[in-house]
């Protein structure tokens, strides 16, 4: 099963006992409810892999026979069909059966299989933890964001963008079969101005003098604070120092943090404009938050090629960005997040402002066909977390279910993709075709005729396959 020597287990080994004693702990506390449920050789090939034990991974194949494909691009099902599934990649597709001697068979029994799901706004260190949290204590925040990254794939999310927090660690520790979890596209910190969307410091930590000590959110790599062009060049390289794929920037106030009212606009063009030339040296691109119409057009006026929520734009700037061939990265932000607000809270009364302005917004999205991204935005709570699914499921006020599919899987993966030399999963992602990486789900049912299938992954995903290997199936063997 292992294909690695004894030498290379006892360097795995090693490496292992030599981390963090909690971390260990907790990452053999998480596998271990994984191995219960996994059940074949393969899957225990995978579970060797998150417990560090095999250092390769040459998985055997996988041969999904008589399943209908959504390939994460058109609008009907396939045939009955088979699907090949070799090391990591989707190898063969065909109607007429397929030829693979010692290879795993999952019988499809006529279920749809679906690219593997990818939410393009998402912060997967500040999803369960609290800002507090993660300031005061980052090793707890590590580990409930480990936690919730197996959760987030066991809801059939195998990628998320990562678009503002310290996620670095989460993301080696999963690339490495440490601990299950989606793959991610980081950003870093979110890069914020005085007072901006994101600055979450106290009047305490003010004044602060230039140059000076830097606070716990930042040094957490939470959110970093700049005030010139300069700065905003020198905390931009190092998140792409770090891995960052992509630069994220708060053009305009926002919901959640306390001293950034909706209608200003936070970065100068100058700085703006630092942060994508920064970007663009290094082959990727700059994602704004943005919710006004001034702070949209700074945005773009500056080279941002990806847009925020853009809740408070007026039609004019929606028309602008289809034109300019933008993308605009939506989320139908459920009432749940609305209402945890506290009532007379100052995010409340913005929530207030925000909220009607979701559906106006997808309906521009809409009529002028703006390039769309869908992500869920879920902040501080793993209750909200648990109901990612059903996020998406609710985008069915806007659009069909083959629609809304298309849009969290192929469209998704081509805004993944603007990352270029810097994309760190280089291979096809959101699609079902041959030569594809194998992100695959084996849905109960037909996803294309009801949606809320896909709110109920626990009971509706049956298998669930990222990078080629099966990290879920409840199918009776
Ligand atoms: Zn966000």
């Amino acid at each position: 099963m292992c294909q690695n020597s004894f030498g290379s287990q006892e360097l795995a080994r090693g490496k292992f006992i030599a981390g963090v004693v909690s971390f260990t702990a907790a990452v053999f506390f998480l596998a271990r409810p994984v191995f219960t449920m996994l059940r074949s050789g393969r899957e225990m090939f995978a579970a060797a892999l998150l417990l560090g034990l095999c250092a390769t991974a040459n998985a055997d194949d996988v041969l999904f026979e008589n399943v209908r494909i959504f390939d994460g691009k058109g609008a009907a099902l396939s045939e009955p069909s088979n699907v090949l599934v070799r090391g990591n990649v989707i190898a063969e597709i065909s109607t007429s059966p397929i030829e693979a001697e010692g290879a795993e068979r999952i019988a499809g029994d006529g279920r749809t299989l679906i690219p593997g799901l990818i939410d393009a706004h998402w912060h997967a260190m500040l999803a369960a933890a609290s800002p507090a949290e993660v300031m005061g204590d980052v090793s707890f925040a590590s580990i409930l964001a480990g936690e919730e990254a197996t959760d987030t794939l066991m809801r059939g999310f195998t990628t998320v963008r990562d678009v503002g927090g310290p996620a670095f660690g989460l993301k080696r520790a999963i690339d490495q079969g440490i601990i299950p979890g989606p793959r991610i596209y980081p950003s870093g910190a979110m890069i914020t101005v005085t007072s901006g969307h994101g600055d979450f410091r106290q009047f305490t930590d003010l004044p602060r003098r230039v140059g000076g000590p830097l606070t716990p959110m930042e040094t957490s790599g939470g959110a970093m604070v700049v005030d010139s062009p300069d700065e905003v060049r020198l905390r931009a390289r190092e998140q792409l120092m770090q891995g960052a794929v992509l630069i994220k920037l708060t053009a305009g106030g926002g919901v959640s943090s306390p001293f950034s009212p909706l209608d200003v606009t936070t970065f100068t063009e100058a700085e703006l404009r630092a942060a994508v030339e920064i970007a663009e040296n290094w082959g990727t691109y700059v994602a704004a938050h943005a919710f006004t119409t001034d702070a949209t057009r700074k945005a773009i006026a500056a080279g941002v090629k990806c847009i925020e929520h853009g809740f408070l734009m007026d039609e004019a700037t929606a028309r602008l960005i289809a034109e300019k061939g933008i993308w605009l990265s939506l989320q139908p932000l459920p009432e749940l997040m609305r209402t945890g607000l506290r009532e007379g809270s100052v995010e409340r009364a913005k929530a207030e402002e925000v909220w009607p302005g979701i559906g106006r917004t997808y309906e521009l999205a809409k009529k002028y066909k703006i390039k769309t991204a869908w992500g869920t935005d879920v902040l501080f709570s793993r209750a909200l977390a648990r109901q990612q699914g059903a996020i998406l499921a609710s985008l069915t006020r806007w659009y069909t279910p083959a629609e809304a599919l298309v849009m969290a899987t192929g469209t998704n993966a081509e805004l993944l993709a603007l990352s270029g030399q810097r994309n760190p999963y280089p291979g096809k992602l959101g699609v079902v075709e041959e030569g594809a990486l194998a992100d695959l789900l084996l849905v109960e049912g037909n996803p294309l005729e009801n949606m809320d299938l896909v709110a109920d992954p626990g009971n509706n995903f049956k298998i669930i396959m990222k990078d080629g290997l099966i990290y879920k199936n409840t199918l009776a063997k």
